[in-house]
């Protein structure tokens, strides 16, 4: 009899769930099934994803092997079931949201029909969308009294796994799929990937940074977050493991505040269970009639970080160039985006997934649609970040702005925030020309921010029947 442990999000053996389960079968294939029409091939956030595998494989084959297939998840699993008979149990961590959640809903009567022995678990989340609700039939909506009833719920404690190598398949199943995997990522650039190097992230981050995460996180030159999201998204690392790693620290409102962020992150899985239709959809139904401008070129600029706002333009860039960037900047740009440029926050969301590192659904769409204040519990339409305010109040020396905006490093801190300000001839004094070298404004935040008011209460009053 002959057990498959099929890996998704959760590319790590320690503190793993369902490979702990997994790994006390005799005969045991590890799975990792590739399905192109699901990735964007060559997007920063894909090749990320795939560094992440590869480099498990790697790991893996120092004592395993994780056999790789290609295509529509149900024809694989046929074809496994095909090459392997004898295959009559499965063990996965579920997906409760979005694509995975379909694909496990049709694999399960896969393996139903095929009378395999389905052994699934909740590993990604600190608290599953079902376990924390105001009652047995209603989610939470509004995140304050959904932390506080999490807080108090028992944090699962992390799993020991023990893998016995001679009980797993070591000869290829489908060479044909490692051939074509290796194909795909041989110029994927690897990232500091895997277990170690995630583990190697949390403990330095508990150790130089958390205790000041409360006062220090806001501010993206002092770069004090702990980076650990990229492995959240690719399960590098076990949540578990970072919760318990915590409880081990002094209780400071550092760690509070950091423990808070995680809580987060199980709220945004738990609303994108509640609104599965959520990417497609405002969640707020009276915010489903704005007019958006959808400007192209302004749309261009933002991804260029070319809006003549330095700190979204920085911000931009720190995207363009490392697949990350900082909460603060998340939200001052997709509130630029929405509220200044009056363009759909779905382009911006699925520019964020084709560009960011931790690319996560529940957590990228719940941030737009949170700056975009179309969301649950988001921020209300008539307060719209003032871009500029932003800048002098979280990179007051424009250190952040200066690395990434590199035509305004040499600029005087007064004029950091606005260069337009700068008069002819101090702009030739610094040897840059506003207009030329770095662009003016593309608008006025003034005026946008009163046409952006007007729209929202338009869609508000449409929805309510009055125009
Ligand atoms: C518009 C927008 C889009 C976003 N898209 C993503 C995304 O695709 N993937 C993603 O992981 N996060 C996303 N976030 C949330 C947040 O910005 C990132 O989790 C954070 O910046 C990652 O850096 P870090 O690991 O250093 O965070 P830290 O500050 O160290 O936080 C620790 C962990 O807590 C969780 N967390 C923190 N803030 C949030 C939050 N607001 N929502 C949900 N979880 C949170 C993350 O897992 C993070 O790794 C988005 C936020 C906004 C406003």
């Amino acid at each position: 009899m002959t057990s498959v442990m099929w890996f998704r999000r959760d590319l790590r053996v320690s503190d793993n769930k369902a490979l702990y389960h997994a790994s006390k079968e005799d005969d045991l294939i590890l799975l990792f099934q590739v399905n192109p029409a699901q990735f964007i091939t060559g997007s920063p956030s894909h090749q990320a994803f795939f560094a992440s595998v590869a480099h498990f494989q790697q790991e893996l084959a120092k004592t395993a092997r994780l056999q790789i297939m290609f295509g529509d998840p149900m024809e694989c699993l046929q074809q496994l079931k095909e090459a392997v008979p004898t295959w009559d149990k499965v063990f996965f961590n579920r997906d409760e949201t979005g694509y995975g959640a379909s694909r496990d809903a049709a694999a399960q009567q896969f393996f139903d029909e095929q009378q395999i022995e389905v052994h699934a678990f909740h590993d990604s989340y600190l608290h599953s969308a079902e376990e924390v609700k105001k009652s047995p039939t209603e989610y939470y909506k509004i995140f304050t009294p959904y932390y506080k009833k999490w807080r108090e719920e028992i944090k699962e404690m992390p799993l020991k796994v023990t893998l016995k190598p001679e009980n797993i398949r070591k000869e290829s199943i489908f060479p044909k799929y490692e051939e074509q995997f290796a194909e795909l990522v041989r110029d994927v650039p690897s990232l500091d990937n895997g277990e170690q190097a995630a583990n190697a992230r949390l403990a330095s981050f508990i150790k130089e940074d958390l205790a000041d995460y409360n006062k220090a996180r806001d501010f993206p030159e002092l770069d004090k977050t702990s980076h650990l999201s990229r492995y959240l998204r690719t399960g590098e690392i076990s949540i578990r493991t970072i919760w318990q790693m915590l409880q081990q620290t002094e209780a400071t409102e550092g760690r509070a505040t950091f423990e808070k962020e995680l809580c987060w992150r199980d709220f945004y899985n738990m609303i994108y269970v509640s609104f599965p239709n959520q990417k497609n959809e405002p969640i707020q139904e009276n915010y489903r009639y704005i007019e958006w401008e959808n400007n192209r070129v302004f749309f261009k600029r933002w991804q260029e970080g070319q809006t003549g706002f330095p700190l979204v333009d920085a911000a931009m860039r720190q995207l363009k160039e490392t697949g990350w960037m900082h909460n603060r900047l998340r939200m001052i740009t997709a509130s630029f985006l929405t509220k200044d440029l009056l363009i759909d926050w779905r382009f911006g969301e699925k520019y964020f997934q084709q560009m960011l590192i931790d690319y996560d659904p529940a957590s990228n769409i719940g941030g737009w649609q949170w700056a975009a204040s179309t969301g649950t519990d988001a921020v209300p339409y008539f307060r719209i970040f003032n871009p500029t305010t932003q800048s002098e109040k979280f990179d007051p020396t424009g250190k952040f702005i200066r690395t990434y905006v590199k035509e305004l490093a040499n600029i005087p801190d007064k004029f950091i925030h606005q260069p337009e300000k700068m008069s002819k001839t101090e702009q030739k004094e610094h040897g840059i020309i506003i207009g030329k070298d770095y662009p003016l404004p593309i608008v006025d935040h003034k005026e946008r921010r009163k046409l952006a008011i007007a729209r929202y209460e338009f869609s508000k009053e449409h929805y309510r029947g009055n125009i």
